[in-house]
């Protein structure tokens, strides 16, 4: 058997793994809850996705080729199956950075029937999915488990319906159809529909009256470095893709770029005591898959708390900062 060096990321960096891979694909995501299995949204539908490492077979089987995900039987599938929303299972394979992904509506008999499920695939197809983005491997009854690179966890998910019927020059044109909508339109919505396939990318639309609104409460500084030099956006606390993601100035900070693209991926946030935290469990999780330099760099720049307008009617509302944590995947754990 041969031995790889693989990076092995547990729970917490598997739910940053899928967070950031569905923004890949659009801006309107959202952790709900959950504990593997996961709650998300995307665009505005919800999904339940269980993520675990693919590992080899182990020995006895023969095939070197052959990897898998076990699926232990557990309680936390109960409220997923019951929930109505799809449940997604997930292998990740660090080695090559590509999702594999089993049938759903082949499995939901299969869960929990038993006291550990083994789902099969093949090394060689994620390793060709790294270099044409997707590829699938049949197994003996037919079925397609479908391998892609993270770009196409949304695509994956929106196409759920029909996906896993898809022949391989099909997944390919899939994908082609997905980048080509992306580049031909920076801005707006689309909703195309061809043959089976449907592909949605949604954006928002934003209120200009917002953007002043904060600026001048916040003196057009960051609140979190106190930084102006043109570099300040106004951020929502609430994400703008949410229901409750308002254009009131209580739902709304003034951030500088650094920072607000640091409070949209998780890597600093403020809780209830508007404390400014930097996120432990995400930079461990961006030291192992290594994208964490400059890290030490970064903890400095920020107050030890946020920097509010005197105008308490101008301030971020509590429950707004307790929701927009939670839709980041930020816990006190
Ligand atoms: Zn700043």
């Amino acid at each position: 058997m041969s031995v790889r060096d693989t990076t092995i990321l547990d729970r917490k960096d598997l739910r940053y793994l899928l967070i950031d891979s569905l923004r890949l694909y659009s801006d309107n995501v959202a952790f709900i809850d959950g504990n593997n299995p996961y709650r998300f949204s995307i665009n505005k539908k919800t999904y339940y996705v269980l993520i675990k490492n693919v590992h080899e077979s182990g020995d006895g089987r023969g095939n070197q080729d052959e990897c898998r995900i076990q699926v232990a039987k557990t309680q936390n599938f109960n409220d997923a199956l019951n929930s109505g929303n799809d449940v997604i299972v997930l292998g990740y394979f660090a080695d090559e950075k590509v999702f594999t992904a089993w049938n759903p509506f082949m499995m939901r008999d299969r869960f929990n029937q038993k006291q550990t499920i083994s789902l099969y695939s093949r090394f060689s197809v994620q390793k060709l999915a790294k270099t044409q983005k997707i590829a699938a491997y049949r197994d003996n009854n037919g079925q397609s488990v479908i391998s892609f690179i993270p770009d196409y966890l949304g695509l994956y998910l929106e196409s759920l319906n029909s996906i896993h019927l898809l022949k391989d020059e099909e997944l390919m044109k899939l994908v082609e159809q997905s980048d080509n909508l992306n580049n031909d339109n920076a801005d707006g919505e689309f909703d195309t529909t061809e043959g089976i396939l449907t592909i949605t990318h949604a954006r928002q639309k934003r209120d200009p009256n917002f953007r002043r609104k904060v600026y001048d409460a916040y003196n057009n500084k960051c609140a979190m470095c106190g930084i102006g030099l043109e570099l300040i956006e106004a951020a929502h606390i609430v994400p703008h893709s949410h229901d409750l993601g308002t254009d009131e100035i209580d739902n709304g900070i003034s951030l500088c770029a650094l920072h607000h693209t640091a409070y949209d991926r998780s890597l600093i946030y403020f809780d209830e005591q508007l404390e400014i935290l930097i996120n432990e469990s995400k930079m461990e999780y961006l030291e192992k898959v290594g994208l964490d330099s400059g890290i030490r760099k970064f903890e400095k720049l920020a107050f030890d708390k946020i920097q509010l307008p005197e105008n308490h009617t101008l301030r971020p509302n509590i429950g707004n900062i307790k929701i927009a944590n939670q839709t980041r995947g930020i816990f006190n754990e």
